[in-house]
């Protein structure tokens, strides 16, 4: 890879004005706030008008917080939401000059999204993937422009968390990454490069931390209150691993496992079979108000 500065790799994404974000779930919301924050139009898509509208409106609550606290202006934030729109059909997502895919971790879908989305692209748009795991090298082999495809992981929640890990697979540009590179900045996070290998860096070594814990309350050595207040006042951790997994979502949690089991062929990675009856059950955590907490209630109540 080429080395050029940071100032260069700004004026490098100078030609991204719109931007395409393809899922508007928890990721794909938060990255719609900072890129509209930051000055991009953007165009969201998903499959349904109600996931557009939630997105829209959790996007609003996110800058309202924000004014509150003084933040951000009131202009800034009618101008921010001024630049978002919504769309279903992949048609309106022709004019864009990036696309970041952060829909479920899956890669059939995710392989689905890029067969409708690359016939509709400009030819020098750029895509990136969200995705927490899965192989940046394999997902742009599924497009028609390995060289231009990355991935670019946020962390979430977006808005707050400043770490974007950026991920080349084999065929990735050295021109691709410095325009990702710039437009990461520009975003006021900071990059950190890794390598594509299962998981990347952060989830690499996060999740198998999370899995051992559903291992350890799996086994009955504590409790999800034991286990979380050890964590955060013994490791000095801000939440407790199982409040982590219920926030990250435990469909994409068990989904990150699998792709480390599968992909490093490691007997350490195994899946905890809790964590697999917890999704099979579809208590995915907060956005289904129920995982290892109950969500249902003012506050949340541990459920073993
Ligand atoms: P989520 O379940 O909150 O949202 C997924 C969204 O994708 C939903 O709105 C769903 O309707 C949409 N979707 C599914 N199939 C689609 C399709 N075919 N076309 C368009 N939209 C579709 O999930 P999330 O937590 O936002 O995760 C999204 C991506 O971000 C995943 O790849 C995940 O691994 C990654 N990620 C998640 C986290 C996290 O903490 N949750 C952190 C970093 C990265």
């Amino acid at each position: 890879m080429t080395h050029i500065s940071s100032t260069a790799d700004i004026a490098a994404s100078d030609a991204i004005r719109q931007v395409g974000v393809i899922g508007a779930g928890q990721m794909g919301t938060g990255i719609t706030q900072v890129l509209a924050q930051a000055g991009y139009n953007v165009t969201v898509l998903d499959l349904n008008e109600e996931r557009l509208a939630a997105a829209i409106k959790a996007i609003g609550r996110g800058l309202d917080r924000l004014v509150a606290k003084g933040r951000l202006a009131e202009d800034a934030k009618k101008e921010a939401l001024g630049r978002i729109r919504t769309c279903v059909e992949y048609v309106t997502l022709s004019d864009c000059d990036l696309v970041i895919e952060a829909a479920s971790e899956d890669e059939a879908v995710k392989r689905a999204i890029f067969k409708q989305l690359i016939p509709v692209l400009k030819p020098s748009a750029i895509v990136a993937s969200n995705t927490s795991s899965i192989s940046i090298t394999r997902l742009g082999s599924a497009t028609d422009r390995p060289g231009k495809f990355m991935g670019m992981h946020f962390m979430n929640p977006v808005p707050v968390m400043a770490l974007v890990e950026l991920i080349r697979g084999i065929a990735t540009a050295d021109e691709t990454y410095h325009v990702v590179h710039g437009v990461v900045r520009r975003l006021g996070k900071v990059p950190v490069m890794s390598d594509d290998f299962p998981a990347f860096i952060v989830n690499r070594i996060l999740l198998p931390m999370i899995n051992e814990a559903v291992y350890t309350l799996y086994e009955g050595v504590g409790s999800v209150e034991s286990i979380d207040a050890a964590l955060r006042l013994g490791a000095n951790q801000p939440m407790g691993p199982l409040e982590l997994a219920d926030f990250i979502g435990l469909d994409t949690c068990l989904a990150i496992m699998q792709v480390l089991h599968d992909g490093l062929a490691d007997t350490k990675y195994r899946p905890c079979p809790l964590l697999v009856k917890y999704v099979e059950a579809g208590w995915l955590g907060r956005k289904t108000g129920r995982g290892f907490y109950d969500y249902s209630g003012e506050k949340p109540i541990a459920t073993r």
